[in-house]
């Protein structure tokens, strides 16, 4: 569901805008990088500015395939001068086209924020005339919804990653969070599928957002030394960090080489995420294109490796081997860190009230929460499996992996020679074979 559907839109005397806003949020659906968290605490319960954003992030909602839709979510303009060939917008496309004035953008965020549809604003664009014009205008809005609407919501802004480091400079001041899409996974495809993008240009730019995040945090903690007091004011920029995106399934790339671009993009750039949007098929597309989506699914593993990455302390090279059997490919019907466990049957069971907290989050059904208070617990007792019950743990997937003081692993279990099937359920099975 469009933001336009379900939302009454407050201007009766200008049918124009509304059109131009089912055009602009439907573009905006294609980019999957909206969650929002981890930004400053601001809110306005001494009834200065509108808005508020906690350092939890603010709430926000999700239609069912995945998509945040609590934050204001549109295009500046779905006009582009640029010939993508994965997307919709590309300058050859036939789609309705709209732009929103820079005011506009603002008077719908704050309108929107007042009746409560939305906790803050996600703007991305087509570029139109050239690079800097257009972040220039993306930055404009976030300056003005700041200074003249004094407005304390979630910002995020899509940055234009040929535009000159001051103007990106400048959209950090305003914006919680910055975000480049890399778009593919490979430079080779990026050329392939966006010949002007440039993978060295777009990089610069992650790097630069990169040391403008990292000197807003230095002095930040700088100031608090010097005053060991509640910081009032320091240098802003995006506090919520950068993020990218990546099309999955437009090119040949499989999920390995995926992962090890998402890996240097974590340890390169301090990215705080990496979204994954599986391809979807466009009218008129350029015949090196897939016809069909790739299985959402798809898209699923990789989330759940990607935080096996981030959390959990595995490698690519343990999700994703490289050796002759393997495709590369993350297996669509069991998530990555069974799929592990099942292939390393030697590094189990695990027993819970002796293991290391680094081994038990490799046992498959124990979140990296569960796997702490594991930890806590067995200082003042044995680890039973009711305890396990009563976290809301996952017996039946567990079970293969563990020893507790009172349950001792059916042997047989772990060696059986089909212990993949024994966690598919039967209908899944007969689709994967
Ligand atoms: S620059 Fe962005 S909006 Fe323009 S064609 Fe490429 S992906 Fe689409």
């Amino acid at each position: 569901m469009s933001v336009v559907c379900s939302l009454y839109v407050p201007y009766n005397d200008n049918m124009q805008l509304i059109d131009k806003l089912a055009i602009l949020a439907d573009a905006a659906k294609y980019d999957a990088s909206c969650a929002s968290s981890g930004t400053d605490q601001r809110d306005s319960k001494n009834g200065k500015g509108i808005g508020s954003s906690g350092g939890m992030g603010i709430c926000h909602s999700y239609t069912p395939d995945g998509r945040c839709v609590s934050l204001l979510k549109i295009l500046l303009t779905n006009f582009c001068i640029y010939e993508c060939s994965y997307c919709v917008n590309r300058a050859s496309s036939q789609v309705k086209r709209a732009r929103f004035t820079v005011d506009e953008v603002v008077k719908l965020t704050i309108e929107f924020y007042k009746r409560n549809y939305i906790e803050g604003l996600f703007l991305s664009s087509g570029i139109i005339k050239n690079e800097d014009y257009t972040m220039e205008q993306i930055s404009l809005i976030a300056k003005k919804l700041r200074t003249e609407h004094d407005f304390r919501g979630y910002i995020h802004l899509k940055t234009i990653p040929d535009a000159s480091p001051e103007l990106l400079a400048e959209a950090g001041k305003y914006a919680d969070r910055l975000s480049i899409n890399v778009e593919m996974p490979t430079a080779q495809s990026l050329q392939q599928f966006a010949p002007e993008k440039s993978p060295l240009g777009i990089k610069k730019s992650m790097a630069r957002l990169k040391s403008g995040i990292a000197e807003a945090k230095a002095h930040k903690r700088q100031k608090k030394t010097i005053s060991n007091q509640r910081i009032k004011s320091h240098i802003k920029f995006a506090p919520a960090g950068q993020s990218t995106q990546m099309i999955v399934g437009a090119d040949q790339s499989n999920d390995r080489i995926i992962l090890i671009q998402s890996n240097q993009l974590y340890n390169n750039f301090k990215m705080r995420r990496v979204y994954y949007s599986a391809f979807s098929p466009i009218p008129d597309a350029s015949q090196a294109l897939p016809l069909i989506a790739p299985p959402l699914m798809r898209e699923h593993r990789l989330y759940q490796a990607d935080w096996l990455l981030r959390f959990y302390g595995f490698e690519v090279d343990e999700i994703t081997p490289l050796n002759s059997t393997s495709d590369g490919m993350l297996d669509l019907h069991i998530d990555p860190k069974l799929s592990w466990a099942i292939n390393h049957r030697e590094f189990f069971p695990i027993n819970l009230n002796k293991a290391s907290l680094e081994h038990i989050l490799r046992i498959p059904g124990i979140g990296a929460m569960s796997a702490r208070r594991i930890i806590n617990m067995r200082r003042y007792s044995r680890i039973r499996l009711i305890d396990l019950q009563k976290m809301r743990v996952a017996i039946k997937k567990v079970k293969p992996f563990i020893e507790t003081s009172d349950y001792h692993p059916q042997a047989r279990l772990l060696e059986k020679d089909n212990l993949r099937g024994y966690f598919i359920p039967p209908e899944q099975q007969q689709l994967a074979f």
